[in-house]
């Protein structure tokens, strides 16, 4: 048969370049698009080929308008649809509870330790030795081995039970929420010229995301180690050690996001201040400052993430 491939450049007319498997059989003129989001105007939906790609036809060179094809179509996609968000939120559901999650974290750190050498690096950065060891982080090799087995059911976790899942080398981060439970793990690669230098740990590939069982992606939340004497909560960009430093330097408690990604964490974080404001009897006097990294204000996309957490929280102050 003879095909023609569409590509980014010579985009699908149905899915307007959506997908990138999209082709057009030559001899029949249809064409073969999988997007299960597209309505095209100019298309008339012909049924699916066996490999399920839609069909879909060139109204003016088709012969008449079947219009209860597209019926047949638009019933297909909202099906399609319904199908996609049961699935995504029966596997939320089925999560392991952050409080479950915190136990399995422990029993992993528990069985692990810190290098001298990545000691050293913390402390660097500003780090008394009481708080790296407060923090919880552990030295990890590449798919780090388990003494002991732990419940598959935690993101990161291999399907056995018996390592887990870190491409590299380096410094393991658990993650606390408001509550002082770890929610995820999260590695720090040292490699100097890395592409991420931090990444949670995860087993979405069998279908165990490290997200809440909202969908959001979690926060980290440091609380200082004695009650603040501000009633001011902070915001930071990331979930590893700015957080906990900011937290320790200022005094006060510090929420970060992953790459100040505060928009996707909208929920974890108006649940956050409600707990922290209780947890202090604090009132609607509490101020809200954002510790912003110097240059992240020229980096665009960041910009964009502090206005959108400005809009979680109106009188957001820039630090
Ligand atoms: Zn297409």
């Amino acid at each position: 048969m003879n095909w023609k491939r569409y590509t980014r450049r010579d985009t699908c007319p149905v899915c307007n370049g959506e997908r990138h498997d999209c082709r057009q059989n030559l001899e029949t003129n249809l064409i073969h698009c999988r997007s299960l989001e597209a309505n095209p105007l100019d298309y008339i939906y012909r049924g699916q080929d066996t490999w399920g790609f839609n069909l879909w036809a060139y109204k003016p060179d088709a012969d008449e308008w079947v219009s209860d094809r597209r019926e047949e179509w638009e019933r297909e996609r909202e099906l399609k649809k319904q199908q996609r968000e049961r699935q995504n939120q029966e596997s939320l559901n089925s999560l392991l509870p952050i409080q479950e999650r915190d136990q399995v974290i422990r029993s992993i750190l528990d069985q692990l330790t810190l290098s001298d050498r990545h000691r050293e690096i913390l402390k660097n950065r500003g780090f008394t030795d009481t708080q790296i060891d407060a923090a919880g982080y552990r030295s990890v090799k590449q798919w780090q081995k388990l003494d002991n087995p732990v419940s598959n059911r935690l993101s990161g976790v291999k399907w056995d039970g018996n390592s887990l899942i870190n491409h590299t080398n380096g410094i393991l981060i658990p993650v606390p929420n408001e509550d002082g439970l770890y929610t995820h793990l999260r590695v720090n690669d040292l490699t100097p010229d890395t592409s991420h230098k931090y990444y949670p740990l995860s087993s979405a590939k069998r279908g165990v995301k490290y997200h809440l069982a909202s969908g959001e992606q979690p926060i980290a939340v440091y609380l200082p180690d004695k009650p603040p004497e501000k009633q001011i909560i902070g915001f930071t960009e990331g979930l590893e050690y700015k957080p906990l430093l900011a937290s320790s330097n200022v005094g006060i408690p510090i929420i970060g996001a992953s790459g100040g990604n505060f928009a996707n964490s909208r929920r974890a974080i108006e649940a956050a201040i409600a707990t922290i404001k209780a947890k202090y009897g604090w009132d609607d006097q509490t101020q809200y400052i954002l510790y912003a990294d110097a240059g992240s204000i020229i980096n665009s996309n960041v910009a964009l993430q502090y206005q959108k957490l400005g809009e979680i929280i109106p009188n957001l102050k820039v630090a």
